[in-house]
């Protein structure tokens, strides 16, 4: 029976082990430092937004191609998932044209004409009418918001319905994750690199492109702001955003945000904090019903710093000392919303490794 370790248990790595549980015959045991509950910035998933906001150009589309399904399914069907459908406003500011709307967050999101108005239901540009003055265009249609806490959690229980064993350990070098699997005592066939900004520390990775781009927000309790907001700059600097999202299930709404490359601070900064909660009741003042920022309801501040890459992510089958390794991590700001296309694509791998294995027998 094929042995699999998954190390890492942020969105990345608990799909994987998923969907590689859901393989008939496979033996699958996440380890990791941190787990769902945990609140640490050495783990980004729990901080996410999350929702679903196509960021490829189209050639690089598959991920979040391959994801948007299933996404949709579970908001749809599985409530205990923690996912519910919302529409969202993506706005283009006036002033971000000369740059053919592409920003340090995103290549794809706010292009005019975006290959993702094919895979969603009710993509339509919003009118003049309306538009605030400064808005040069806009789209309306619906996604989905995740309850990261719900989410991660659920994930989780489905992994260990599905019997997959999740470990506590910190590995110092990846190689050494193969044997930490169930099993018997046997070696896992297979590690799969799930360690997001971490990889960058890893034994046997290292890999130094990997960068924190660090996002900022505040989460509150005001639930009434009905669609989602993004918009694509702010007046504020070129690290500054403003995006807004209410999270499924009671999970109140987050404001955002920042996109800080390089920054590792894990400290939330107060005067950022209130220039988000400014920008974030300007775009939408139902929020507070018109009260501004002193009508809102913080419940927390936080700071996650998203798993970047020089070249992107890094999904890959490589050995390394004698064990066979299937990297994917560097999602940056976009792990939810193709965490199914990753995996799609890691299980892909994972059946040329066994094929290699096989011929070699
Ligand atoms: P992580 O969640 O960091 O998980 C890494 C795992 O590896 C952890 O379990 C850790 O303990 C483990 N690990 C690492 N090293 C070791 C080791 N040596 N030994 C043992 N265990 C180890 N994405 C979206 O799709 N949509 C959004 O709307 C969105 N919004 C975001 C907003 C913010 C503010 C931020 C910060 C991020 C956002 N993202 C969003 C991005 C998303 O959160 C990340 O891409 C995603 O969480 C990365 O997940 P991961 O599993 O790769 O890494």
């Amino acid at each position: 029976m094929p042995n699999f370790v998954v190390l890492g248990a942020g969105v990345s790595g608990l799909t994987c082990a998923l969907q590689l549980a859901k393989q008939e015959g496979n033996v699958v045991t996440v380890v990791a430092k941190h787990m769902p509950g945990d609140y640490d910035i050495e783990y980004t998933s729990p901080w996410a937004g999350a929702n679903f906001l196509p960021m490829a150009l189209e050639a690089g589309s598959r991920y979040e191609r391959r994801t948007w399904p299933e996404l949709k399914r579970l908001a749809a069907e599985v409530p205990e998932a923690g996912i519910h459908f919302q529409k969202v406003h993506v706005m283009r500011c006036k002033k971000d044209e000369p740059t053919g709307f592409r920003l340090a967050l995103s290549d794809g999101l706010f292009a005019p004409d975006p290959w993702y108005k094919a895979v969603v239901d009710d993509y339509r540009e919003l009118p003049a009418s309306e538009l605030p003055a400064h808005m040069h265009s806009g789209a309306e249609w619906t996604s989905v918001c995740i309850n990261t806490t719900m989410y991660l959690c659920w994930l989780a229980g489905q992994c260990a319905a599905r019997g997959v064993v999740l470990k506590r350990a910190v590995v110092g070098h990846v190689a050494e994750a193969a044997a930490l699997a169930e099993g018997g005592g046997r070696r896992a066939d297979v590690v799969i690199n799930a360690t997001g900004l971490l990889a960058c520390r890893l034994g046997g990775v290292m890999d130094a492109a990997v960068y924190p781009a660090r996002g900022q927000t505040v989460l509150v309790r005001n639930e009434n702001a009905n669609t989602m907001y993004v918009a694509s700059g702010t007046d504020d600097g070129a690290d500054q955003l403003c995006y807004t999202m209410t999270r499924a299930a009671g999970g109140g709404t987050i404001l955002g945000g920042t996109y800080q490359k390089g920054n590792w601070d894990p400290n939330p900064d107060p005067n950022t904090a209130v220039a988000i909660m400014k920008r974030a009741v300007e775009a939408q003042p139902q929020l507070t019903g018109g009260r501004g920022i002193e009508g809102l309801d913080i419940i927390r501040h936080g700071v996650g710093l998203r798993p970047a890459r020089e070249g992107g992510v890094r999904i890959e089958k490589e050995l390394i000392d004698g064990v066979w390794v299937v990297h994917n991590y560097g999602h940056a700001g976009w792990g939810y919303q193709g965490s199914y296309g990753c995996a799609e694509h890691v299980l892909e791998l994972v059946d040329e490794i066994v094929a290699i294995t096989k011929s070699k027998l």
